[in-house]
């Protein structure tokens, strides 16, 4: 397995796991070709790995583009940013207090003359001779003469004088010239990833605009005569559109730019004309859901594998079996499965890797839990099973309960669901109070390291 896809949160393959029955097909098994339906048996079938790993491996970093600054929040850094002057731009208290010079503050109680004072975003004129102080504000630049700041709190003032009560040491108080920044310095590389502190850098330095890595535009597909567009009402036998619109969400919280093409029609020139527009609309990525499995009108496969490079794959994995994914005129296509949460869970664990990799994220692990199960789960299928659970704190940790029937159609089950837990392919029946890993599904979940560790 390849550290990307190990990066991508992806479960390693146990050792000795057995392969999914009959279906497994030789390793690198030749892609199925067009030219008649063929048995789904007879697509190599692959570990979730595996399938991320070959998408990875055709998937490009995109180019950059500028944009203005706060829209490059969470975005990776193209260029490389240098600073143009010092932060600070001179030498400036850290304090309110006096400027003083220090040698005339090395021993306490002294008396000093006031003979002026300066705010922030003002210069003092005046200039600290020996037995002087200039009263001073946070932020204001140290007049001339002065070296260092004596606080309020450490004297005790008597008209046009000040008796410092405390002795210091010479540069207290002081922020030196460039001591942030200094003028010429990198401060940002290219490949950083712009966080609100690299925002505010960026604003330091005077960068107002800024040269990211664009974001991918995706354009999502639907297909099947009997879906339709949310806004009509379903006809006899018809069903609205939910995976277009979970997708963009998806691709939406992964930093991509969905463009929705509704649906198409389960006819071979509709599904093409489709795959046109995505690539007429300067697709980078194109999605399609349903309309890869063995059905019929199982038509995106057949589409797909007259138009471009298309593989067919049968995946050791529950929900999402059937994938589609290839390359078209050099953009990439990923075919969902039709059921809702199947369309969903390869959203997750294949798409956004690939969404990520485009805007030049190199680390796409993302942040799962372990819980230990309230029930009992029983299969025997070999198979990596991805099920919905809800979360519940305990005192012992996380405790996952499966939010009710797992059917792939069942888009309700991922509604009330916090994350997926990651059944491995060897196990078969796994107790109550048994740990396992899941997924969380409440947060756009980019990088944020895998917690390891018995709990939480
Ligand atoms: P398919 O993969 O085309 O065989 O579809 C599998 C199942 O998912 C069928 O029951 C479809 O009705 C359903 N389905 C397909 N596409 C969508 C969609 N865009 N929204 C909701 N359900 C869908
Ligand atoms: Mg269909």
């Amino acid at each position: 397995m390849s550290d990307e896809a190990r990066a991508a949160g992806v479960h390693v393959r146990a050792e000795g796991a057995k392969p999914y029955g009959l279906e497994s097909g030789p390793e690198g098994a030749a892609p199925f070709q067009h030219g008649g339906l063929a048995p789904c048996e007879r697509r190599p079938v692959l570990s979730v790995e595996e399938a991320l790993e070959r998408i990875l491996a055709t998937v490009c970093v995109l180019e950059a583009e500028r944009v203005p600054l706060l829209e490059a929040t969470d975005r990776v850094l193209a260029e490389e940013v240098t600073a143009d002057r010092d932060i600070p731009p001179l030498t400036n208290a850290a304090m309110d207090g006096y400027a003083v010079r220090g040698t005339d503050v090395a021993k306490s109680p002294v008396r000093l003359r006031v003979v002026g004072g300066v705010a922030a975003g003002h210069v003092s004129r005046v200039r600290v001779e020996p037995g002087q102080a200039v009263r001073i504000m946070t932020g204001a630049p140290l007049p001339a003469g002065a070296d260092t700041v004596v606080r309020f709190e450490d004297t005790r003032q008597d008209g046009d004088w000040i008796e410092v009560l405390k002795a210091y040491t010479s540069g207290k108080n002081v922020r030196q010239a460039g001591e942030d920044v200094r003028a010429g310095q990198v401060v940002l590389q290219p490949g950083k990833i712009l966080r609100p502190q690299e925002i505010g850098m960026l604003a330091a330095v005077g960068h107002l605009e800024v040269a990211v890595v664009r974001r991918p535009r995706v354009a999502i597909l639907a297909t099947g005569d009997e879906v339709v567009p949310p806004d009509r009402t379903p006809g006899p036998g018809q069903i609205r559109d939910a995976n277009s619109y979970t997708v963009a969400a998806q691709v939406q919280w992964y930093g991509g730019v969905p463009l929705l093409l509704g649906v198409a029609r389960d006819r071979e020139d509709l599904v093409r004309r489709g795959v046109r527009e995505a690539l007429a609309r300067r697709a980078d990525l194109i999605i399609t859901s349903g309309g890869v499995s063995v059905g019929d009108f199982d038509l995106v496969k057949q589409v797909l594998a007259a138009e471009g490079e298309m593989h067919f794959w049968s995946l050791n994995m529950k929900p999402g079996r059937p994938l589609a994914f290839g390359v078209i005129d050099g953009v990439p296509l990923l075919g969902l499965p039709g059921n809702p949460v199947a369309a969903m869970v390869s959203t997750e664990l294949f798409a956004r890797p690939a969404l990520l990799k485009m805007q030049g994220f190199t680390d796409w692990s993302r942040p799962t839990v372990h819980a230990r199960l309230s029930r009992p789960i029983q299969r025997k299928d070999g198979r990596r099973h991805y099920l919905r659970v809800r979360l519940r704190e305990t005192d012992e940790g996380y405790e996952a309960t499966l939010t009710g029937d797992q059917g792939s159609g069942i888009l309700n089950s991922l509604v009330q669901a916090d994350g997926l837990a990651v059944i491995p392919e060897e196990a078969e029946h796994l107790p109550a109070g048994a740990e396992v890993e899941v997924m969380l599904l409440n947060l756009p979940p980019r990088r944020c390291p895998r917690r390891r560790g018995p709990h939480r």
